[in-house]
């Protein structure tokens, strides 16, 4: 160790929120300043981490530390004012998210510990931050197994496991066997939960896994092979509910149903608003052929709009439009920002596979079909549509 490495204060005790300590350099780093102490409490950013928050208290005056860094084992805190060297201060940890990135980050070697028991599979990438923690593993899971490893890992949770940290010899090292990202002889920090892991880590820890409160899986994703968590303990938990809760009751509100019985509803519902769909797309159907009726036959060609048409009201419609023209019958219906198209022809001579592509060049489109009819999407406007076939 260097001899501006800074103590780390948390490394003896994860639970010590005030300290007094002396300023040793204060350096101007564009509108911000690096701060370096004798010693801190201030967890920097590290192993996927972010950085603890918090104040200084400078004769009487809090000076905001906004966060922390390391750099060769210097820690420095980054705060908007200068503070002199040789200063005595007295440092305040913005306490609760503290603990609370304690309680996720003791949660994620619960869990993980659990997985490499079960699996073998190692975590071999984590973050930790505001709103989401995501931990990484070199193996493929199911939602079956993180079930089950989130019903473990609660388990170890409520049994109130005590948690010990410690830097052993490294001529001791090879006795343990402990989960560890990085290959490291000297300087290792070892974190055990009693009967659950044991695991290389520098960061701080609560001291027993009650503390935890509750650990929940919220999402998995596939990644490089392997399997994402993202995870949510303590306090991260409990907001993650409270957002979710609130969600839940504006449905069961909206769709007046049981609270555990919304999503039935909502499948409900969209089968009713399916089915209303194609009884809309069948209305609109019948109105366009009887209004087809009335139309005498024309030269040239016919450009007309179908509301709300599914597949088969617009092909019915193109098929009877083609008796009312000489030249091309072009159905149309809005299909987001343009239209999708079926285009037939009274004249059995057009071939009109053979115009698609001059067709869809000029109206932004794409699709194609047979002789006798062609269909796909314009993504132009009615305007430039009628005006090209005028
Ligand atoms: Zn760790």
């Amino acid at each position: 160790m260097s001899d501006r490495a800074t103590i780390k204060l948390y490394d003896e005790n994860s639970y010590e929120k005030e300290f007094t300590a002396t300023v040793q350099s204060c350096t101007v780093c564009g509108d911000f300043f690096k701060v370096v102490l004798d010693r801190t409490a201030f967890f920097p950013e590290a192993g996927g981490q972010i950085g603890d928050n918090g104040f200084f208290i400078v004769d009487g005056k809090e000076i905001e530390v906004f966060d922390t860094q390391i750099v060769e084992n210097v820690i420095e805190h980054y705060t908007k004012e200068e503070i002199k060297e040789n200063t005595t201060i007295t440092g305040k940890l913005d306490w609760i998210p503290r603990h609370t990135k304690m309680q996720n980050h003791t949660g994620e070697h619960i869990v993980s510990g659990i997985i490499n028991r079960k699996y073998g599979f190692d975590n071999i990438g984590f973050h930790l931050g505001r709103d989401d923690i995501t931990c990484d593993y070199n193996g493929a899971l199911t939602w079956e197994q993180v079930k089950e490893i989130e019903v473990l890992s609660n388990e170890a949770v409520f049994e109130g496991h005590e948690i010990t940290t410690w830097y052993p010899d490294p001529a001791d090292l090879s006795k343990y066997e402990y989960r560890a990202k990085l290959d490291l002889t000297e300087g290792v920090r070892l974190v055990k939960i009693d009967g659950v892991d044991l695991c290389a880590c520098c960061a701080p820890h609560v001291k027993n896994t009650a503390e935890v409160g509750l650990i929940k899986i919220v999402n998995i994703e596939k990644s490089h092979g392997g399997t994402r968590l993202h995870l949510r303990c303590g306090r991260t938990a409990l907001t993650d509910y409270d957002e979710k809760q609130v969600q839940v009751l504006k449905v069961q509100d909206l769709l007046s149903a049981r609270q555990y019985e919304v999503g039935d509803c909502v499948e409900q519902l969209q089968k009713a608003n399916k089915h209303l769909e194609w009884e809309r797309a069948r209305m609109s159907e019948k109105v366009a052929l009887i209004g087809l009726q009335s139309i005498e036959k024309q030269n040239g060609n016919l450009v007309m709009e179908l509301d709300a048409a599914d597949t088969d009201a617009l092909l019915a419609f193109a098929n009877g439009g083609r008796e009312k023209v000489s030249g091309l019958f072009v159905a149309l219906t809005k299909s987001g920002e343009g239209f999708r198209y079926m285009i037939t022809s009274g004249d059995s001579s057009i071939k009109l596979s053979q115009m698609a592509k001059e067709i869809n060049a000029a109206l932004n489109g794409r699709g194609g079909g047979k002789d006798d009819m062609i269909q796909g999407m314009f993504n132009t406007d009615l305007d430039s549509i009628t005006k090209y076939f005028s």
